[in-house]
């Protein structure tokens, strides 16, 4: 029997404005929060459920249900390397694999950058998100966060992703651009968008099509770096979408966890793949978790709590195309 203590509740963070991407709009970020505790010290993780992959608040709680009973039966107990062999990837997994770490790490009064002997950075950049709803919204969003290096500009299949490309590129010519298509270019369109994005300096075009057409992506010779995300939750993903895919985008909700997401960031490395830090629409929480992995990445993707009407006591702070390191109080 396990002497730590699990509970985990549902939380909704309203976002400043609706968020808008090739699956539809959300108007809130709906997380869970794990808190797992020993007699003295208290660990926090957070997942946030994504419908892409069938995932719900309720049945990533059941999940939760589950593995816990799971563990306090178990002579293993509450360990990392047993919730990972043991459970598949899935949110779930990642806030307790998350919650672990934090606890694991204020037990043993270490930060996560002594232990994984990385130099702790003063702060991180950030890319910032412009969502697919309008150009005008567009264009307010990118004046905000004019100091940040790279704008991610979400597409989602219609006409109007070109129109908006060319007016965010003609306002701000020197800008990196990265667009995120989420999978919504269909396989005809895909050298015609090639093209825009060579034709307007995109850096990095991430998934543009639906998995399953992954392999047409071998007949295209750009510069463009193309980005997996959809395409590559886990490791064995890495291995099945090398041949396709210049850089993957890495989140610990696909991943299971930051154990796992380590791993992931390992392989795509060492494989000659650049790396992208990514994250769902989250919290603090969420991003004070991933960015060991930033540090390591060539992309950061970490905006989320930018779009929160409120985020976790102890915040992250933003500025200036930057994000300051979490402090260990809110994780770590
Ligand atoms: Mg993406």
């Amino acid at each position: 029997m396990s002497s730590l203590k699990i509970s985990f509740k549902s939380e909704s963070y309203s976002l400043k404005d609706s968020f808008t991407i090739s699956r539809g709009a959300k108007k809130s970020a709906e997380v869970i929060t794990v808190r797992i505790s020993d007699h003295n010290h208290s660990g926090i993780g957070e997942c946030a459920p994504n419908l892409r992959y069938g995932q719900t608040i309720s049945g990533e709680l059941n999940k939760l249900q589950a593995m816990t009973q799971a563990l306090e039966n178990s002579s293993n107990g509450f360990e990392r390397v047993f919730i990972n062999k043991f459970f598949s990837p899935s949110p779930a997994r990642s806030a307790i694999d998350i919650a672990l770490w934090d606890l694991e790490l204020k037990k043993m009064r270490e930060s996560i950058w002594s232990l994984n002997k990385i130099k702790k950075p003063d702060v991180l950049p950030t890319m910032i998100t412009l969502d697919a709803s309008s150009i005008e919204n567009n264009l307010k969003t990118a004046r905000i966060y004019i100091d940040c290096k790279i704008f991610k500009i979400k597409f989602k299949g219609d006409s109007t992703d070109i129109d908006r490309l060319v007016k965010i590129r003609e306002q701000f010519p020197k800008k990196r651009l990265l667009i995120d298509a989420n999978e919504s270019i269909s396989p005809s369109k895909i050298s015609e968008y090639i093209n825009y994005c060579e034709r307007f300096n995109v850096e990095v075009l991430e998934q543009p099509m639906r998995p399953e057409f992954d392999n047409l992506l071998s007949a295209i010779k750009t510069k463009t770096i193309l980005c997996a995300d959809e395409s590559c939750s886990s490791l064995k993903d890495i291995e099945a979408i090398e041949k396709y895919y210049d850089a993957v985008n890495i989140k610990l909700d696909k991943a299971g966890g930051l154990t796992e997401a380590l791993i992931m960031q390992e392989s795509a490395i060492s494989k000659g793949m650049k790396t992208m830090s990514g994250c769902m629409l989250c919290t603090s929480i969420g991003i004070a978790a991933s960015q060991i992995i930033a540090a390591k990445a060539d992309y950061i993707d970490h905006d989320a709590p930018l779009f929160l009407e409120q985020d976790r006591r102890n915040k992250i702070d933003y500025s200036k195309g930057n994000m300051n390191i979490a402090n260990s109080v809110l994780w770590g």
